[in-house]
């Protein structure tokens, strides 16, 4: 854990989310599973617009490259990867 993590860490403890108080398994849907919700990372996405910390949610999924996995901040893993891209490129075009 980096001190970065350390704010988040504490924001998500001390916060009632939806990923806390339902089945967590909608948050790392696996294509594979034949029960409806746990194959569609989609239903965590909506679950993710009523939460108070989205938005840090998301900018902890999208500063983390350790996070390889699940829904983040109303985010699907493609779409984390997508805007970490288009911040290094970013990056890159800043010089
Ligand atoms: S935004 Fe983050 S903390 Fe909130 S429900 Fe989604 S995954 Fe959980």
């Amino acid at each position: 854990m980096t001190a970065v993590d350390m704010p988040f860490l504490r924001l998500v403890s001390e916060t009632v989310t939806p990923c806390k108080t339902m089945d967590s398994r909608m948050w790392f849907a696996d294509p594979d599973d034949a029960e409806e919700p746990f194959n569609n990372p989609q239903v965590a996405v909506g679950y993710c617009h009523d939460c108070p910390i989205m938005l840090q949610c998301a900018e902890h999924a999208i500063t983390n490259k350790s996070i390889t996995h699940g829904v983040w901040g109303g985010l699907t893993m493609l779409d984390i990867r997508r805007l970490r891209r288009k911040r290094n490129l970013a990056k890159v075009q800043q010089g």
